[in-house]
């Protein structure tokens, strides 16, 4: 997609053109919304003398957790990014947070007017905000903008909820500090036009999310706090990382022609749906897609994909914060058994901590989240929560054809004892009488280095591989996935990570077990001649890429894959091992990088 003129932060007559990373591919225009509320008049109601005590806590407890949120993206800031000049603007919002007259104003009204206490604050705030916009030093007119950006926090505080009632009428192209998958849960996504942060990376879970449900996605924004007005119409341009406020007539009609290319574009990829997923000389290779929830079977198997290679199954704790029972798991796992039918599903069992998920209760908030109790580390001391997990698992392989596989693996034992914790629920829903696959295939993720040594020890153990790429290459790297910072660093076409795959596809077919590539780096289609080339079985991608990926593998020749990857893995950089790929993407199928 050719890039439209555009620097960090372009003026023309009106528009203004902010840059960050492009994570999902796509152009939306749309009005702008904020996830949080922004500065809106809500509800009003009366209370009674006895309740104003009660209101008055609220009130604390709001301005507390708002202070809580700003100091948590302010820290945020620094320590990604690095950016004092905006952090400091932060420092301006919590004193307006922390004004004592506002404060007091408030309480005095609550006592004297008795409403709720969200309509006295808005009343309060509304009024100096229309004292400051009456003034005409442009100052102290931005200060308006803060105190409302403030304010509308202490608002969602005050409500208790996130933006969804907002997000209940139109389209809208969504902005937010961040996105947890738990914001999106709620959200009705045929609303969501695009999703636009100011943190985040392209491994992140909004990222992930985004690529999900197919809408444009730009992370990393570097747009100063209280600068955006919420309704205001905007470009997002997933393709090269740009949110364009007001975009002139010039620019809406440059992106029209942008859109018209992609949907002839997607209209032939549409007729690759039914086609297998083979090189041009006939080498099969299973394409099949990763999902978060199970409503997304249906897509994919309709875009064709060969099953679902990785069924992320942290989604429950996204939309509520007690662990699933069996019961609600088995129904989950056996609802996308049954639709996915022959191509079959590989369920992962949980991977919490790191940036995935933390407990209410802080249990997991740790100083180096990734290097801590996540994945099987977790399940392995929670062996109840992981048995629940694996007997709904085995449950499920009774209703469909079901594969299990285990994530953050680090070595023999963690997967000795994974499998023996499986046995035993094996051996108890024997006694128990409860059907299940007695031959339902057990495989591990390698997406730790130390993993791939001792590959050719862990094949003994398993069925099948599954590399985990987005980690793997941040393990390898030293490269925090999830920090724009070092985004640059994070490189799939490191000969370290070339190396590394080659070492894991020639342990997996020495052992006679089947590997495959599960990672974001497997639905990107420059590096599927490098897969193709090192002998991976199966790819599993977004939902988003399988007609690209597959697109891909049909132009290429398997011969010519492996004759190249011979070379990429003698070359010493990431700039070389790239530029190949490129050359080789763009002669082969150019069409994606027009
Ligand atoms: C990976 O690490 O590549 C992977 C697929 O797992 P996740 O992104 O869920 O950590
Ligand atoms: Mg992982």
């Amino acid at each position: 997609m050719s890039e439209p003129q555009a620097s960090s932060q372009d003026v023309t007559e009106t528009e203004i053109r902010y840059r960050g990373l492009a994570v999902s591919r796509g152009v939306a225009v749309g009005p702008l919304r904020f996830q949080g509320q922004p500065f809106q008049r809500p509800r009003r109601w009366p209370i009674t003398e006895v309740e104003v005590q009660g209101e008055e806590t609220r009130f604390e407890e709001a301005l507390r957790r708002t202070r809580g949120q700003i100091e948590q993206l302010q820290e945020q800031l620094l320590k990604t990014d690095g950016n004092h000049a905006e952090a400091r603007v932060f420092d301006a919002h919590l004193l307006v947070l922390e004004d004592q007259t506002v404060i007091s104003d408030v309480r005095k009204r609550l006592h004297k007017d008795r409403f709720n206490v969200e309509s006295i604050y808005y009343e309060v705030i509304r009024r100096y905000v229309e004292s400051l916009k009456a003034i005409t030093d442009p100052y102290l007119r931005e200060r308006a903008v803060d105190i409302e950006d403030v304010a509308g926090r202490v608002l969602v505080a005050l409500a208790d909820a996130d933006d969804n009632t907002a997000m209940q009428q139109s389209p809208r192209v969504l902005f937010a500090d961040d996105l947890a998958p738990s914001d999106t849960v709620g959200m009705d996504r045929s609303l969501l036009l695009g999703f636009a942060t100011r943190l985040g990376s392209f491994t992140s879970h909004t990222a992930i999310m985004a690529r999900a449900l197919g809408i444009p996605g730009v992370v990393g924004l570097k747009i100063p706090p209280g600068t955006l007005r919420a309704g205001r119409e905007v470009i997002l341009d997933g393709f090269n990382g740009i949110l364009i406020t007001d975009p002139t007539e010039e620019t809406l009609e440059e992106y029209r022609k942008l859109a018209e290319q992609q949907d002839v574009l997607n209209q032939r990829l549409d007729q690759l749906r039914a086609e297998p997923a083979e090189t041009h000389d006939g080498a099969r290779v299973v394409l099949s897609a990763n999902i978060e929830f199970g409503h997304e079977v249906d897509a994919i198997m309709r875009r064709g994909a060969d099953g679902v290679g990785l069924y992320r199954t942290e989604f429950f704790y996204y939309e509520q914060d007690r662990h699933p029972d069996e019961e609600q798991q088995t129904a989950a796992y056996s609802a996308v058994a049954e639709k996915v039918g022959d191509a079959g599903v590989i369920i992962r069992t949980l991977d919490v901590g790191a940036d995935k998920f933390q407990t209410a209760d802080g249990r997991l908030a740790e100083k180096n989240p990734f290097l801590g109790w996540r994945g099987i580390r977790v399940s392995l001391q929670e062996t109840e929560l992981f048995k629940t997990q694996l007997r709904a698992c085995l449950r499920a392989s009774a209703r469909g054809n079901v594969r299990l596989m285990y994530p953050m693996i680090s070595g023999v034992e963690e997967l000795v004892a994974a499998n023996g914790l499986l046995e035993e629920c094996q051996a108890e829903l024997r006694r128990e009488g409860v059907p299940f696959d007695e031959d339902m295939e057990v495989g591990c993720m390698i997406e730790l280095p130390s993993a791939v040594m001792v590959a050719p020890e862990l094949a003994k153990e398993v069925d099948f591989f599954s590399v985990g790429t987005n980690d793997l290459i941040q393990y390898t790297i030293a490269v925090d996935r999830v920090n724009e910072r070092v985004a640059d660093l994070y490189q799939p076409g490191h000969p370290a990570i070339l190396r590394l795959l080659e070492m894991v596809v020639e342990a997996a077919h020495d052992a006679d077990i089947w590997v495959g590539v599960c990672g974001e780096m497997a639905g990107d289609p420059l590096f599927t001649p490098v897969l193709v080339g090192l002998g991976v079985d199966e790819l599993s991608v977004g939902p988003s890429q399988i007609l690209r990926v597959k697109h891909a593998l049909r132009q290429l020749d398997s011969l010519e894959c492996e004759v190249m990857v011979k070379e990429l893995l003698r070359l010493p950089t990431v700039e070389e091992v790239m530029n190949r790929c490129r050359a080789l993407a763009k002669e082969r199928y150019g069409e994606f990088y027009q």
